[in-house]
């Protein structure tokens, strides 16, 4: 297979900090990182079984939301792919994602939740921010994550939670206070003072194209580097051969694989040297820019969608957004080199559902990059 030119920029993900956060609700169809999720489809919202992480099974937190919706087509009119985490540090380790889930949702434009209208650029002016459609406005949200909840708190009966867990976090971090007011009709909405403190800090996502030189737009390698390298490694090996030494052997492959790994990691630097700010990289349908020669996502590892077709790169995570997410709060360290999301090549339509996708993380291999 030649070399691809360029079909089109990766676009860039950027924090913006001085953001509105009342501009990041829902129907204004947001990409953001932090808070609570700011739902497409209203309902159902995810919650429970679908956002337990797959190592302690504690309900996953909102990481992130990327806005993508596809042109050509009237059932992606919306489209946005979420990202949540598990908030116990201790579930992260080396190239290992099941502490992530990734869902996709998509909606026509006309639909049952949002106007066909766009939405307004600002909601200064008079506007009505409780016209606006909500997830709260079709079922309960608890209190904690923004997620689907289910129970409600035996004594005052106005809290809503996911589970178990969240409800014992937001006891502790002030309800248990707060509750009896509200039990005793205060009118003041009850945790409207305190927060859990589990969730990121909230940041609108922006985005803008990348500029490259066309030496440097295509990621991965040409056929004949490709073919040179693997003439060279046939070379070592059969050399090897003759040594008849296998301590050697296993040196020289290790040494080679470093050199790889290093190579692989200069490309990385040098690629996002003149936008070293960035946090996001979308590129649907490309491949992603690897940040190690090792653990790199193959076909194989990549598993078809739930309607059968498969799944595509859309975009990848960059390890800039660790810097944001003040995660030193937590007991160890959440990490990662990148993340990629595979998303349904056909963007299967789901209605008001959400679909779950594959996300791909990558570690450094050398602890010191
Ligand atoms: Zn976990
Ligand atoms: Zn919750
Ligand atoms: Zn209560
Ligand atoms: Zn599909």
């Amino acid at each position: 297979m030649a070399a691809a030119m360029c079909r089109h920029p990766v676009k860039l993900g950027f924090i913006e900090e001085d953001t509105d956060l009342s501009l990041l609700k829902s129907q204004f169809f947001p990409s953001k990182i932090g808070g609570k999720p700011s739902w497409l489809s209203l309902e159902p919202v995810l919650g429970g079984e679908d956002l337990k992480c797959q190592k302690c099974s504690d309900p996953c937190i909102f990481l992130m939301q990327v806005y993508a919706p596809l042109a050509m087509r009237d059932d992606t009119f919306h489209r946005t792919i979420f990202v949540f985490v598990c908030s116990n540090a201790s579930c992260s380790s080396q190239g290992d994602n099941s502490n992530f889930r990734v869902f996709r949702s998509q909606l026509p434009l006309i639909n049952n939740f949002y106007s066909k209208d766009p939405p307004p650029e600002s909601i200064d002016e008079g506007t009505d921010v409780d016209s606006f459609p909500s997830a709260d406005k079709f079922q309960t949200l608890c209190h904690v994550c923004g997620c689907k909840g289910t129970k409600k708190c035996s004594q005052c009966r106005k809290l809503h939670y996911c589970c178990k867990a969240h409800q014992v976090i937001d006891w502790k971090a002030g309800h248990k206070k707060l509750c009896q007011c509200a039990e005793n009709g205060s009118t003041d909405e009850p945790g409207a003072n305190y927060s859990a403190g589990i969730l990121f800090k909230e940041f609108e996502l922006v985005t803008e194209d990348e500029h490259v030189s066309e030496a440097d737009c295509n990621n991965s390698k040409s056929e004949e580097e490709c073919l040179q390298e693997f003439e060279q490694m046939k070379m070592l090996a059969e050399t090897e051969e003759v040594e008849d030494s296998f301590a050697t052997a296993d040196l020289e492959q290790s040494a080679a694989a470093e050199t790889e790994d290093d190579k692989q990691f200069q490309k990385f630097k040098r690629r996002i040297d003149p936008e070293p700010m960035q946090v996001l990289r979308y590129d649907r349908g490309g491949e992603p820019l690897w940040v190690s020669a090792f653990h790199k996502a193959t076909k194989e590892n990549v598993p078809n969608c739930s309607c059968g077709a498969a799944r595509i790169f859309e975009f990848q995570v960059m390890p800039q957004l660790l810097n944001y997410l003040n995660v030193d709060h937590l007991d160890a360290s959440l990490d990662w080199g990148t993340l990629c999301i595979y998303t349904c090549q056909e963007s299967c339509n789901p209605g008001n559902l959400y679909l779950e996708e594959f996300l791909w993380k990558q570690d450094f291999q050398n602890p010191g990059h």
